[in-house]
């Protein structure tokens, strides 16, 4: 049967495909398991300032420690999860347990750097996401002022009206706002001026090209400068060179992340990093 489809490759592309479903079929009934026996851990990105060079924050960044998988990365496990409505509950352990472990070190002695959190899509529209910080500050006792919610373009663009109040009462708060993978939608930054943001995220894909495509260069310095009229800060995210932090540093980016500095750690190697650059 397979000679008879000659070289095309079907039968190949069929168990590719089954293998995927079968992936996951895997995936989601070991997901559910993975909530319950609270299988995710946290890993955290330092986030580094252009002009001290010291950590002025970290991003939480989930993993899933599954006894049967290995370490999974979330780009393997979120998608699925959105789709079967676990990311939420993810979200909110994501949430408190980073809180929980960035007052931790705050009581120990480290210094006092913004702590960012990813919001999926699905939380944001939830109503109780504003009760979800409300308790987690409480819980952790951490200063709203060190907690800085990331959001991307696609969600702040679903729905203007209610993502105005939402991220108003936010910032009523106390919380930082930043718009994560900035660029890879299609909003236009003069449409972001009505959000009531502090940090602007410029997405890795730039970054990745800035010293060879002239457009990236270009868009970048543009992003910058029109960020900074808006009073926000700047972070570009995926910075792996040196040429790329001189690029960046020497336009005015204000900070930066990415793997020239550190790859996301697990908790126990933060302190040696803070250390380190302090
Ligand atoms: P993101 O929020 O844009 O996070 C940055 C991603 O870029 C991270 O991938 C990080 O490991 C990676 N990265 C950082 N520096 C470099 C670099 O120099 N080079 C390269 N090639 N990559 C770099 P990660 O940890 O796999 O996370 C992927 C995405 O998953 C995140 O993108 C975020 O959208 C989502 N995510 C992660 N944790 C959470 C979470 O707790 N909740 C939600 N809703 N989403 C999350
Ligand atoms: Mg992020
Ligand atoms: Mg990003
Ligand atoms: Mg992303």
């Amino acid at each position: 049967q397979a000679k008879e489809q000659g070289r095309n490759g079907y039968q190949i592309y069929d168990e590719s495909m089954n293998a995927k479903a079968l992936e996951r079929i895997i995936l989601e009934s070991q997901l559910h398991k993975a909530l319950k026996e609270e299988e995710f851990i946290v890993y955290y990105q330092p986030q580094v300032s252009n002009q001290s060079g010291r950590v002025v924050g970290i991003e939480a960044l989930v993993r899933w420690n599954s006894k049967e998988l290995g370490l999974v990365e979330p780009g393997r496990f979120l998608p699925l999860a959105e789709e079967i409505g676990l990311v939420i509950q993810i979200d909110q352990w994501v949430m408190r347990e980073a809180c929980r472990q960035h007052k931790l070190w705050l009581d120990a002695g480290f210094p006092p750097v913004t702590l960012a959190i990813n919001i999926s899509g699905q939380q944001f529209m939830k109503n109780e996401l504003l009760e979800t910080v409300t308790s987690v500050l409480k819980e952790s006792g951490l200063d709203p002022g060190l907690l800085e919610l990331e959001l991307t373009e696609g969600v702040l663009m679903a729905h203007t009206e209610r993502t105005v109040k939402t991220l108003q009462a936010l910032k009523g708060m106390g919380v930082r706002l930043a718009i994560d993978d900035f660029g890879t939608g299609f909003s236009s930054l003069s449409y972001l001026k009505r959000f009531p943001l502090d940090v602007l995220k410029i997405d890795r894909t730039f970054i990745n090209d800035i010293t060879t495509d002239p457009d990236d260069a270009a868009i970048t310095l543009a992003t910058i400068e029109m960020a900074h009229t808006m009073k926000l800060k700047v972070i570009a995210e995926g910075v792996e060179t040196k040429p790329q932090l001189d690029f960046l540093t020497k336009n005015g980016c204000d900070m930066y992340q990415g793997y020239l500095f550190s790859k996301p750690v697990p908790s126990t190697e933060l302190p040696r990093l803070f250390n380190r650059w302090q």
